[in-house]
């Protein structure tokens, strides 16, 4: 993600939240959607010095970081006759995320789960300030801001385990679900080429979600339906090598109630997902290892253990809840 290499630097010109500056130059930004009218024959860089200080007869500008659900609920409601919003965040679209799943195995399309902000917000006019998405150049610019809405969601947690970064798939972003999709289906026709070893086929043909949280259960509900419904019809050749496998440290849907737990984990088990208590060790490009020395090759690898503050949130000097958020 070269993209996210690029650099913004927001300037608290006109507030009184306080932003470490050191850490200011937080990865992010590529869109920026103003509704600033914007000079057509203007270069980037006269644009985005045009974002100084708001003089008295302008309208106060919000600046939004982020577009997820508390972002877009927010620019949706705001006046924008009273209010120029400049929303700044690596997509141009928010994401439906109860809905993500399902366009893993395409029982939804991914279009279907993105809404454009501009749809969301008509009012809001979108620019892309990148300078390419293969740049590897940081690009700084300031805004400044009559009022800051931080809105920036979470990151997935790793907890620091070696390998998950690399080797695993998160499932938070529309480009995580298209890469589930890819790899899922090229294992399905890897698995088909003729001379393949019986534990290269069990190995590509082997999901495996970590974390028994609602994304990790939802995610592996999704995927033993797609398997018994539509592999192994379209597939017959791979019906008895391709399982799900869902790992989770303690018990699955741990906040929710016994006998949703109960519910849960009898429905995985009857639809052919196996669950296995364990805590993930290492994660390398074809095997997780768990702290007991179990080693459980895999084709394909989904990341699921939750949420923390991003390292910008971490930084900001501002009340948090408990979790850091
Ligand atoms: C697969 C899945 C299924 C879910 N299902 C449900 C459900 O059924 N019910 C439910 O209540 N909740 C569900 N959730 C949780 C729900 O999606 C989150 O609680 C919600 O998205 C939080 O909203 P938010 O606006 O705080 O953050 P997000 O929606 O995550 O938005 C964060 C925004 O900040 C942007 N951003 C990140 N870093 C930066 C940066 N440095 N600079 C600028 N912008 C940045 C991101 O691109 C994004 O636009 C699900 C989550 C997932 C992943």
């Amino acid at each position: 993600m070269a993209w996210f290499r690029n650099l913004i630097h927001i300037s608290g010109l006109k507030s009184s939240v306080k932003v470490n500056p050191r850490n200011m130059s937080f990865t992010t930004a590529l869109s920026h959607f103003s509704t600033l009218p914007s000079p057509p024959s203007a270069t980037a860089h006269n644009y985005y010095s045009g974002l100084g200080p708001t003089k008295p007869d302008e309208r106060p500008r919000v600046v939004v970081l982020g577009s997820g659900w508390a972002a877009c609920r927010f620019m949706k409601g705001l006046d924008t006759s009273l209010y120029d919003i400049v929303c700044v965040s690596p997509r141009n679209h928010m994401v439906f995320t109860p809905l993500l799943a399902s366009t893993c195995v395409g029982t939804l399309e991914f279009r279907s789960v993105a809404e454009p902000i501009g749809r969301i917000q008509p009012a809001v006019r979108c620019e892309t300030v990148t300078d390419g998405v293969n740049t590897i150049t940081p690009w700084k610019f300031d805004i400044a801001y009559d009022k800051l809405v931080i809105a920036l969601g979470a990151e997935a947690s790793t907890f620091g385990i070696h390998g998950v970064k690399e080797n695993a798939i998160f499932l938070r972003e529309v480009h995580h679900a298209v890469e589930i999709r890819r790899k899922l289906l090229l294992n399905l026709m890897l698995s088909d080429v003729p001379g393949i070893s019986e534990d290269e086929k069990r190995r590509l043909l082997h999901c495996v979600v970590v974390g028994g949280g609602p994304t990790g259960v939802e995610f592996s509900g999704e995927l033993s339906d797609f398997i018994m419904r539509d592999v192994r019809q379209r597939y017959a050749h791979v019906k008895d090598y391709i399982h799900v496998t869902l790992i989770e440290a303690n018990e699955i849907l741990s906040s929710f109630d016994d006998r949703l737990r109960r519910y849960a984990t009898s429905q995985l088990t009857k639809s052919g997902v196996r669950l296995v208590r364990g805590v993930v060790k290492d994660v390398k490009s074809q095997k997780i290892v768990l702290n007991d020395g179990t080693e459980v090759p895999y084709g394909l690898l989904v990341w699921s253990t939750g949420v923390g503050p991003s390292p910008f949130v971490r930084s900001l000097e501002v009340p948090k809840s408990p979790g850091g958020r």
